[in-house]
C-alpha cells in the first residue's frame, strides 16, 4: 500500500502579451526573413514558422507528439514549396500574435484555417506531454 500524492502542477498560463521573454524569439517575430523562418512538416502540410531555432524545434516536437509521424523541420523551403496557395501568401508579415512555447513563442505563417490547424495540434500535443510527464508508471507493467 502507498499513498502517492499527486502534485498536480499548474502550467501558467500568464504568458504576456507583450515582451516574449526569448529576445531571439522576439527579433524573430518582429521582422521574420529567411534565416527565421523554417518550415513545419506536419502530416501532408507544409507550414511556414518563424521564431528562434530552439523554440522553432520545441514546437515541431510537440506537434509531433499527437501525430503517427514526428513532424519535421527544415531550414529551407522543401522542393515542393508551400502548397496551400494561402499559406505562401502570407509568409511575408506575421499576422498571428504568436503562440507561446515555453519562454519563447513561435509564429506561424499561414492562412487562418492552417494557422488553427498547427495551433490545434501544438495544444493537444502540450497535453499529451504533461500526462508523459506527470505520471511516471508505478512499477514495470
Ligand atoms: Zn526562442
Ligand atoms: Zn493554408
Amino acid at each position: 500500500m502507498s499513498d502517492v500524492e499527486d502534485d498536480e502542477r499548474v502550467a501558467g498560463a500568464d504568458a504576456g502579451r507583450d515582451g516574449i521573454p526569448c529576445t531571439a524569439c522576439e527579433s524573430a517575430l518582429e521582422s521574420p526573413g529567411r534565416e527565421t523562418i523554417s518550415f513545419l512538416l506536419l502530416d501532408q502540410l507544409t507550414i511556414p514558422v518563424v521564431g528562434c531555432v530552439d523554440h522553432k524545434r520545441q514546437f515541431s516536437d510537440v506537434c509531433g507528439l499527437t501525430t503517427g509521424d514526428a513532424a519535421t523541420l527544415l531550414d529551407h523551403q522543401p522542393a515542393g514549396g508551400v502548397r496551400c496557395p494561402g499559406c505562401r501568401h502570407s509568409t511575408h508579415r506575421v499576422q498571428h500574435p504568436g503562440v507561446p512555447v515555453a519562454d519563447g513563442a513561435v509564429a506561424i505563417l499561414g492562412c487562418s484555417r492552417h494557422v488553427d490547424d498547427v495551433v490545434e495540434r501544438f495544444r493537444a500535443g502540450l497535453r499529451t506531454q504533461q500526462r508523459l510527464t506527470t505520471s511516471l508508471p508505478s512499477g514495470p507493467g
